[in-house]
């Protein structure tokens, strides 16, 4: 027997008197015991907000990102371990591919943006700096810091793993801890993960604890640097939202619950393209894959009048070979639903199908191959008039369901996907680019994320109703309003964006960015001479003039076959608005600006990988002269022997306008 335990203010909190059995969805049996045992509430919240906030906090976002991807490679070693317990949720082994390795490959990719995406530092910089003032000596930066409160995940029962990393991922990476809720039907294998990230002991005290059973009062503990993210049911969303404690705070609520998500066969692909084989062969993964219990899964399928036959004939054909059965069978294709109660659940939205469908395949009275298990067999009904139904738009049955409808035109497949109330996903199977815009711009405001694939990248497509963490995940109006992943926009959801508003120096000061305007110095040698270590940010160096001659601008024009005729034609170049006559050309410029710049002896610099925000702000004509500064902006760790440092670059002419501008990257060195 099962006995998942709480993890509550460090520490580990067994089941209570009141715990409540959990018989498994395989063959009805008891196989864990869960809750029942009172925690304290505010200690727990007390040891995230005093214990695990400022632990995380101290540390970098690098440090966070570092750390996350280091948990990833300790749970992908212990994963087994996982797999072992995932049979017991119904799911079989691919399923548990998608809720496991789902899960950890989340983490990993969360960590990697981290590292790539956000600064070797204490403080996020979104967006560019804004100037406030003519001088410039007055100006505005965004900036976003981690929120001083802890984290609620509650979580559905159907990705035990994946819902909790996929919360946990952002939410540490930002700097927040969090208290994890997991639905109590599964909770055993969510424990099971989360006792595995205790033992790492990879996370700081107090970043993370889990309650098992239900959480009491919590949600009238929570304050205003606090956040709740929570996925379930629509009911129990509109319950938890409405709580007044949260109202009262402008506690942050994230909501991703019920979603009538829609596929869209395109007019184009009829039975024979590769589109059609794509579709069908997704819409049956849909169906069947953790026995239809994916917030993303296909519920309406939406296919051309004229190709109805076909798509039932083909989906007939590929769901009666689906095995059915106890999933730690490796012939089983489909398990169990999650428990007896969600398969009753499930029968009693199909019933209200009813009256508005036809079945085509899936018997309900089929009890599969266990009559005590939560077995049902893939359904797949039929809707004749799509317009006149309710319950189909309305209702989602989180099973292995899913119904055909027709429709006449594109205007109308959109109308009808848009009908869900709004979705986590939609999908468009067409080669047609015009029929996926018209597509778009008809229903992309009802689903948080549009899936469109093609005959040619059908085999490189993630798949409908996969959420990637580096895409957004959550949708409008039903699907609950919220936003979860898409890289680093789901990390910012745990933080607060505020508007700096102060001098360059104090803003420089701030993100630990050198930005126009913010004091320089001189370093005692060459900047390229300096290791990454040695460098300081600001650190800038003035370079002597040069004067650019025709001659240059001919030699390079010749040289590289760039004779535009503003370089080369005094009387084009004159008709040309932008230009006084022949100018340099801005590629020469960048190149006599290196070679204004370089050192040329071998040194810690050990590339130039790249420039950011290139400008040309002014024409440089032949006789003018121009002269370079560079002045170190930003450093970033990469690797465990150099970083990035990027140099604001500027370019002036003899009259000190600048005429270029641009941020030139480079790896650097940590030792000489
Ligand atoms: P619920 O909304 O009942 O539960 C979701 C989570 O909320 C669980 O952790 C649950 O805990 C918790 N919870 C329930 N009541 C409270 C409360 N008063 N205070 C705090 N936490 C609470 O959803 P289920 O997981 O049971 O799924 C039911 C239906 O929700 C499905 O049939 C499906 O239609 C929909 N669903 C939608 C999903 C989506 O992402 N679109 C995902 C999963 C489900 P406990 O388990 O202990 O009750």
């Amino acid at each position: 027997m099962l006995k998942p335990e709480s993890y509550a203010a460090g520490t580990w909190i067994a089941p209570g008197d009141a715990a409540r059995a959990i018989h498994g969805p395989n063959d009805g049996s008891q196989i864990a015991v869960a809750g029942g045992a009172a925690l304290d509430v505010q200690a727990m919240l007390d040891w995230a907000r005093n214990t695990g906030g400022p632990a995380l906090r101290e540390m970098g976002f690098h440090d966070r990102a570092r750390m996350l991807k280091a948990l990833a490679g300790y749970l992908t070693e212990r994963k087994e371990e996982l797999y072992a317990l995932n049979t017991l949720t119904g799911a079989t082994r691919r399923d548990g591919a998608v809720d496991i390795e789902g899960g950890i490959g989340t983490l990993a990719v969360i960590a990697g943006k981290g590292r790539r995406e956000m600064p070797d530092g204490q403080v996020y910089v979104d967006g560019a700096p804004e100037g406030l003032s003519r001088d410039g000596s007055f100006v505005g930066q965004h900036i976003c810091v981690p929120l001083q409160g802890v984290a609620v995940h509650i979580n559905a029962f159907n990705f035990p793993v994946w819902g909790m990393l996929e919360k946990l991922a952002p939410t540490l990476l930002a700097g927040m801890p969090a208290i994890v809720k997991p639905a109590t039907q599964t909770c055993y294998l969510t424990e099971a993960c989360f006792r595995m990230m205790i033992e790492s002991g990879l996370l700081p005290e107090g970043a993370v604890q889990l309650v098992v059973g239900g959480v009491g009062d919590m949600l009238d503990h929570l304050g205003a640097q606090d956040v709740v993210s929570f996925t379930g049911s629509a009911d129990t969303a509109l319950q938890l939202r409405g709580n007044v404690n949260l109202m009262r705070n402008s506690v942050r609520f994230h909501s991703e619950q019920d979603s009538l998500n829609a596929t869209i066969l395109g007019p184009d692909a009829s039975a024979g393209t590769p589109e059609f084989d794509a579709f069908i062969k997704e819409v049956s993964n849909e169906i069947t894959t953790k026995a239809g219990q994916k917030c993303t899964a296909i519920r309406r399928i939406l296919v051309p009048q004229s190709a109805m036959s076909d798509v039932a004939e083909a989906l007939l054909a590929r769901l009666s070979g689906v095995k059915v059965g106890d999933p730690s069978d490796e012939s089983t294709r489909m398990g169990a639903l999650a428990s007896a109660s969600q398969k009753a659940d499930v029968l009693e939205k199909l019933a209200a199908f009813t009256p508005e469908t036809r079945r085509l395949t899936g018997d309900p009275e089929d009890t599969g191959a266990n009559p005590a298990g939560a077995y049902l067999a893939p359904t797949l009904l039929q809707c004749d008039d799509p317009d006149a139904a309710t319950a189909l738009h309305q209702m989602e049955a989180f099973g292995p369901v899913s119904t055909l409808m027709p429709y006449r035109d594109l205007a109308h497949a959109t109308r009808l996907a848009n009908r869900g109330g709004g979705s986590l996903v939609a999908s468009l199977v067409t080669a047609d680019a015009d029929v996926a815009r018209q597509v778009t711009l008809a229903s992309a405001a009802w689903h948080g994320r549009l899936y469109i694939v093609g005959g040619a990248n059908a085999k490189s497509a993630t798949g409908h109703g996969a959420p990637m963490p580096h895409m957004v995940h959550g949708g409008p109006g039903r699907a609950g309003g919220g936003e979860e992943l898409g890289g680093v926009r789901g990390v910012l959801h745990y933080m607060q964006r505020t508007a700096i508003q102060g001098s360059p120096e104090v803003i420089a000061a701030i993100t630990g960015q050198w930005m126009p305007g913010a004091p320089t110095s001189t370093g005692p040698a060459h900047p390229f001479q300096r290791t990454f270590t040695e460098i300081a940010i600001g650190e800038s160096l003035e370079t002597k003039p040069r004067t650019v001659t025709l001659d240059d601008i001919e030699h390079f024009a010749h040289f590289t076959g760039d004779t535009f005729y503003a370089h080369m034609d005094e009387d084009a170049a004159r008709a040309n608005p932008f230009f006084p006559g022949r100018v340099a050309h801005g590629y020469l410029l960048l190149s006599f600006a290196a070679g204004l710049f370089v050192q040329p002896d071998p040194g810690p610099v050990l590339a130039n990988t790249g420039l950011n925000g290139l400008s040309f702000q002014k024409p440089v004509s032949p006789g003018d002269s121009i002269r370079c500064r560079l002045t170190c902006a930003r450093k970033t760790r990469r690797t465990d022997t150099y970083g990035e440092v990027a140099w604001n670059v500027t370019l002036t002419n003899q009259d000190g306008d600048q005429v270029a501008q641009y941020e030139l990257l480079t790896m650097v060195s940590y030792d000489r």
